[in-house]
């Protein structure tokens, strides 16, 4: 295992849910953070937690590439290099496609799949110039399978399964990659679903009640950080256990 003493690691979607426990968790191992995502108070109370030697914040919008790239050279600015990139933003407002919510299908186009290339371009020639680093991308068990309301999101993970596994053919010997299929954990996601009938058919299924606390998916984010340069984990797999879907 790797100590993550002073590595220096990107996280988008930082203001709540995984992004920000994996914040907390590897400021404990002595990591230090760069942290996007767009509500700043939410950020600046993180980066007021966590130390400003450990950790710096910029408001960023991961469907901005501008903004995306302006995040990793504040970084770099910062601690001098980004070691590893948690690409890990993401919103899930889930419907059947009769409804043709056809805005919100933008949207999780834009954040789930624009973002996650965003953020990738953002560090990639930083890393591959200095042939090592760590890119980490944050699926679903939706990226999997596929369920009634869930084409739309299921489509933005499963593209970012693709993305991973030709990231990880294209850097091969350079860049260590993960990605990873969380089921359902306790986050602020839910919130994202504004078709109410929808919102309903999760709730009758009980995946609030069988939800894990979020520090679990990150404890696994720490986890493929901690691998040593020479070994990639490049799938995990995270369900409550009584989870059936
Ligand atoms: P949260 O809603 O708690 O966190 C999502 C994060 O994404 C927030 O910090 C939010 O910050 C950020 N975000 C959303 N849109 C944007 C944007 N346009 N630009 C920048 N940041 C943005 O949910 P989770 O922690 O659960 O979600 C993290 C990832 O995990 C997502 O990719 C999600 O799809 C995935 N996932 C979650 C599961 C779960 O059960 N919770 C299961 C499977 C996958 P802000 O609003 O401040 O911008």
């Amino acid at each position: 295992m790797n100590d993550l003493k002073d590595r220096v690691v990107m996280i988008t979607g930082a203001s709540s849910g995984f992004g920000r426990e994996a914040a907390r968790m590897l400021v404990s191992h002595g990591a230090k953070v760069i942290l996007g995502a767009r509500r700043e108070e939410k950020l600046k109370e993180l980066c007021a937690e966590l130390g400003s030697d450990a950790s710096t914040y910029m408001v960023t919008d991961v469907t901005s590439k501008e903004q995306m790239h302006a995040l990793a050279q504040h970084g770099i600015k910062t601690f001098g290099r980004i070691d590893s990139l948690v690409n890990n933003a993401g919103i899930m407002p889930l419907s059947l496609i009769k409804k043709g919510r056809t805005d919100e299908w933008d949207q999780m186009i834009d954040v789930n799949i624009k973002g996650v290339l965003y953020g990738i371009d953002s560090v990639y020639a930083h890393m591959l110039e200095r042939e090592s680093g760590q890119i980490i991308n944050i699926s679903s068990v939706a990226g999997k399978r596929v369920m009634p309301g869930s084409a739309v999101y299921s489509g933005t993970k499963y593209a970012v399964r693709a993305i991973s596994e030709g990231l990880r053919v294209e850097s091969a010997g350079k860049i260590q990659v993960t990605c990873i299929y969380p089921g359902a954990f306790t986050t602020e996601l839910a919130f994202t679903i504004k078709d109410e009938s929808m919102m309903e058919a999760l709730m009758s299924r009980g995946l609030g009640a069988i939800a894990q606390p979020a520090e679990r998916v990150a404890e696994s984010i720490v986890y493929a950080l901690q691998q040593d340069p020479g070994v990639s984990v490049n799938e995990i797999v995270i369900r409550p256990t009584a989870q059936d879907t």
